[in-house]
């Protein structure tokens, strides 16, 4: 799928792109769209986002006042729900949205800008978290967003990570369709 990293300025430093550039990218790809919202308030554009397109969308954390509401929300548009916490937030913050998530997005960097280096606390993360989940029987899928590459991708997927996001290593490379098929192939070899 193709990972759509939305930055408001605000939550985040940074300011990428909107609504227009994912309906755009809906219509140019049959890829599902995976949007991550870094932004404020996200429950103010969220019809938009899933009007526009989205196969997924992630919310922050802490970004969101009312998230049970929101996941709601996300999931009656008959797209998966996922939240997205950063590096300081705690997974065990999560227990009781459980149900409601379809998947969680660990920030293995702070979010806002491209090309920073893993932080490996996300690992451990990724561990507690698919206990969390197996001890009550919740189906979770976790992902693991940024500054994975080729040197600690086969860890993400160790660790329990079902979804990979990469950005940098994938685009700063001179042949990204084999940097990415190299990056599958590894993460494929940690599957049993
Ligand atoms: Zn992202």
């Amino acid at each position: 799928m193709i990972h759509v990293d939305v930055m408001d300025g605000h939550f985040v430093p940074n300011l990428t792109f909107g609504i227009p550039v994912v309906e755009a990218l809906a219509r140019r790809t049959d890829l599902p769209l995976d949007v991550h919202l870094m932004v404020e308030r996200p429950e103010r554009l969220l019809d938009r986002y899933l009007a526009a397109g989205a196969a997924r969308v992630a919310v922050h954390w802490e970004a969101v006042v009312h998230l049970d509401r929101v996941l709601a929300q996300i999931r009656e548009a008959r797209a998966s729900a996922g939240v997205a916490v950063n590096p300081a937030t705690p997974v065990e913050l999560l227990t009781d949205v459980l149900g409601r998530l379809d998947f969680v997005l660990l920030m293995s960097v702070n979010p806002g800008f491209a090309g920073q280096r893993f932080i490996p606390n996300a690992l451990e993360k990724a561990r507690r978290l698919g206990a969390l989940a197996a001890s009550r029987g919740v189906a979770l899928e976790i992902a693991i967003d940024g500054g994975v590459g080729r040197g600690n991708i086969r860890q993400a997927v160790a660790a329990g990570a079902g979804t990979v996001i990469a950005g940098s290593a994938v685009f700063a490379t001179p042949d990204p369709a084999a940097t990415l098929r190299e990056l599958r192939a590894l993460a494929e070899s940690e599957i049993v």
